[in-house]
């Protein structure tokens, strides 16, 4: 029963324990003994009784650090005239009740109300009246006691509203089952949760931060990832099911079928699982593509394609008289910028970032005891899988640019072997003159014999520190354009002929080493229509696949150069070049039949730069768009990234629609620069390399976390151009649980030996003391952030690798221990528990 009325008071005092009363206007809370009163201003008040719980809550909404204060002050001031009076035996009375008036109510509803309010009080002043004189010794007289009041008063609250959750979890699990996530894990997966020694946390609510607080930061924190969900929903990105579910609104379902449904499920589940998993699965390797140019038959479709405000949409001729425009749908610009705006404004909240600062930290510190007690079992579980070890788990390298995936001694040797063999060949045509190779070094007054590692001057060292352009002009060996020209380029006098010569002796290496994979990145600068073509011509005529590669295309941050040279007028001439002839091949591949061929095997854009160049990051709604983007300066890089991401958008849809692969975007992100290329990259991208700027952004590292962005990150790399190999974040990020890979980034410029990647792993293992286990589950980590084909991934994960904790785990073919991968699902499972956690209290 809710009653409703208005009572008129002086001051108003009610009894809480006594579930009948609750104040809205509370002015302070104060305990006797078994009791909990509260105080209410002198106002006219609105009184509604309901039960206990509803009241707990109500009181959290009080500050209740004030509110303690007062009743100290209150006890004390009681204290003081209790002391200052001369005591008469059963004389003390209680604090309140001197305070307590009489009490007018007028009726509002119902004249029941009246008597019920009636009795109320009377028995309150009944029971307060009685203990005036039977218990006059319940007035503490000590600092202590009302220490230990303040305190239980607390510890009553907050383990009332304990309580209450975990009464609703019961509730949920009872009524719903897709609901709160540890309830939800389908019994199958339950039985693979494996016996390891587990850190838990007990008591309370175990934030370590008031409740206020943390609902404060969970609803931040919740709507943040909801904005990520969007996005990653419009461009046909993925988002972990496993925080989606945290996010889902709580919805009650009353019919009991669905349960009955997911029972069964459980129990096929089960004889499934029983009979597959955990056991060597007959998942059989993929057939090696025989002829990966082969045509197919996606039909043409007659469509036109019109760019607005920077953003492709499509018009279906089918009809010539009632043309139909294609409605795909992408964020707008408006809608990407007050995201932006509102995700600032999250990750400057001053408790917000003390929130996140402690979770991290417990996270960090979790893991080191996590290691402490399990180490040992981990390895022990890495030792009794036969046959696989580091050596032979798969791994992706997720970040590598394909004019620098030899490392030097390779360039060099292929340069002094094409000088001896083709020194003949026409590669260049200057001042309208053609050149031979052997003119091209002769004019460099280089002979075969003196060329050496040193003189081609590739690599990275102490001079490039901080200084991206000294390194850009690392690619160019002997320090000359031409060179990187003739063997970098796939589009130049020779039409890439070395340059696919050196890269396919790269991938047969790959294919040798038979576990290591790669994502080359390509160049698309968006300079002309017919690159796309032209890339497309060059991968098909060389046959650039292989088994072991997939390709993602780099769009540089160029526009200010090519804008300044005169090569484009405006910002959207670039997003036409790059785009433009992704829409025709999707709506017509014969229009491109190498390029609808060529994007089989492209994953991805990336979008590169430097990132520290200066730039201003933030910037509103009515900046010019692409049209209108005509001046001299480059637009900032979350402008850059939001025309390329709505681009994808439309493409992914149209693909979608017409059967064919989508893209992803995983651009290089937080490598130095502003923070804000960060929170575009958290909202618009499925993954990101680098991310060394997350170190200094606690909310945002750890809302990286709570979504499993991957990310690609490449110590050696940032050791020569930004951050020093013994700072970087790389083990506090695995230790916290982030999805990190390792990657290469530039071999040529970073690496000494034949394979880059394992050298990668092998310093990192070193300088980091990483164990097997780590190496293992970064390795684990690679492929599954990697673009490669769903069927590859099965077989070299195992074919449950979509599932969720250790049942989407096979020791035997990750080396990963289950151990590990059940500790950072519970741990994400706990940390997100924590975060929906006071929104339960709310609701
Ligand atoms: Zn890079």
């Amino acid at each position: 029963m809710l009653l409703f009325f208005i009572v008129e008071v002086s001051y108003f005092a009610t009894i809480i324990n006594s579930k009948i009363f609750c104040a809205i206007d509370v002015e302070f809370v104060f305990r006797i003994k078994q009791e909990v009163y509260c105080v209410a201003k002198k106002t006219k008040l609105r009184v509604f009784c309901t039960d206990l719980s509803s009241l707990i809550n109500l009181f959290l909404e009080f500050k209740m650090e004030d509110t303690i204060k007062k009743i100290a002050e209150q006890v004390e001031k009681n204290d003081k005239e209790n002391k200052d009076e001369p005591k008469s035996g059963s004389q003390t009375p209680s604090p309140s009740l001197a305070e307590i008036p009489s009490v007018k109510i007028r009726i509002e509803t119902d004249e029941n109300y009246q008597k019920v309010a009636e009795t109320i009080i009377q028995n309150f002043k009944e029971k307060e009246t009685g203990r005036e004189i039977s218990a006059p010794y319940e007035v503490p007289h000590f600092p202590i006691e009302k220490n230990e009041s303040r305190k239980i008063i607390q510890r009553q609250l907050s383990s009332k509203a304990h309580l209450e959750l975990l009464e609703k979890q019961s509730y949920d699990k009872a009524l719903s089952d897709e609901d709160v996530v540890d309830q939800k894990v389908p019994l199958y997966d339950k039985l693979f949760v494996p016996d390891f020694q587990r850190v838990t946390v007990g008591g309370e609510h175990c934030s370590g931060v008031p409740l206020e607080d943390l609902q404060q930061a969970s609803s931040i924190l919740q709507q943040a990832l909801k904005l990520r969900q969007k996005y990653m929903t419009y461009a046909i990105q993925s988002f972990p099911a496993i925080t989606a579910r945290f996010l889902k609104p709580k919805e009650r379902h009353w019919s009991s079928s669905s349960t009955e449904i997911s029972k069964n499920e459980d129990q096929e589940g089960l004889k499934k699982i029983e009979e597959s998993a955990h056991r060597e699965v007959p998942v059989t390797q993929p057939p090696t593509v025989q002829d990966p140019w082969q045509s197919d038959s996606v039909q043409d479709m007659n469509c036109e394609f019109h760019m607005n405000l920077g953003v492709y949409y499509g018009v279906w001729v089918r009809d010539p008289e009632e043309p139909q425009q294609l409605q795909f749908p992408y964020p707008s610009f408006e809608e990407f910028v007050t995201d932006l705006h509102l995700m600032g404004a999250m990750i400057a909240d001053g408790p917000l970032k003390s929130f996140c600062y402690r979770r991290l930290t417990y996270l960090s510190s979790k893991y080191q005891l996590h290691v402490l007690l399990n180490e040992l079992r981990e390895l022990a579980a890495q030792k009794t899988v036969p046959h696989r070890d580091f050596y032979n788990t798969r791994k992706v390298d997720t970040h590598v640019h394909a004019a620098s995936c030899m490392n030097q001694k390779h360039l060099l040797r292929f340069i002094k072997k094409s000088m001896k063999v083709h020194s003949d060949d026409v590669v260049q045509v200057k001042n309208g003159k053609t050149r031979t190779l052997k003119e091209v070094f002769e004019d460099l007054n280089i002979n075969t014999y003196d060329l050496s590692v040193d003189m081609l001057d590739v690599h990275a060292d102490r001079n490039t520190f901080h200084r991206f352009d000294k390194f850009n002009a690392k690619y160019n060996p002997v320090g000359e354009s031409s060179l990187r020209e003739i063997y970098l380029k796939t589009d130049n006098y020779v039409r890439g002929k070395y340059f696919a010569a050196i890269l396919k002796e790269v991938f047969s290496d790959l294919e040798e080493s038979k576990y290591q994979n790669a994502e080359p990145r390509l160049s698309i600068y968006g300079r002309q229509k017919n690159e796309w073509d032209r890339l497309a011509q060059w991968t098909v005529s060389h046959n650039m696949y292989s088994d072991n590669v997939r390709y993602l295309i780099q769009t540089p941050r160029i526009y200010d150069v090519f804008r300044s040279n005169n090569l484009v007028q405006n910002f959207q001439q670039i997003l036409e070049n790059i785009f433009l002839p992704l829409f025709e091949v999707t709506a017509k591949p014969s229009s491109h039949p190498e390029l609808h061929l060529f994007l089989r095997y492209v994953t991805g854009f990336d979008s590169v730069d430097d990132e520290s160049k200066p730039e201003n990051p933030s910037f509103d709604k009515d900046v010019n768009p692409p049209l209108q983007w005509t001046d001299k300066e480059n637009p900032p890089y979350s402008y850059y990234l939001y025309y390329m991401f709505a681009n994808i958008c439309v493409l992914n849809h149209f693909r979608k629609s017409r059967g064919l692969n989508t893209f992803v975007l995983r651009p290089h992100c937080g490598e130095a620069g502003a923070i804000q290329h960060l929170i575009s990259g958290f909202l618009l991208s499925e993954n990101i390399s680098h991310g060394l700027q997350l170190r200094k952004v606690p909310v945002l590292q750890y809302l990286y976390y709570l979504a499993q962005v991957g990310i690609a990150m490449s110590p050696l790399s940032n050791n020569s151009l930004f951050l020093n190999y013994h700072r970087n974040p790389l083990p506090e990020y695995l230790s916290r649980g982030l999805n990190v890979s390792l990657s290469t980034d530039d071999p040529l410029q970073f690496h000494f030996t034949k394979e880059p990647l394992i050298e990668e792993y092998s310093i990192a293992a070193q300088v980091l003391k990483l164990s097997s286990c780590d190496m293992c589950e970064l390795s684990r980590n690679s492929v599954l952030m990697s673009g490669f084909p769903d069927k590859w991934k099965r077989y070299w994960l195992g074919p449950n690798y979509t599932k969720e904790g250790v049942a989407g785990n096979d020791i035997h073919r990750t080396n990963v221990p289950d151990i590990r991968v059940s500790y950072r699902y519970e741990t994400l499972i706990e940390e997100l528990s924590t975060i929906s956690y006071s929104s339960l209290l709310q609701s």
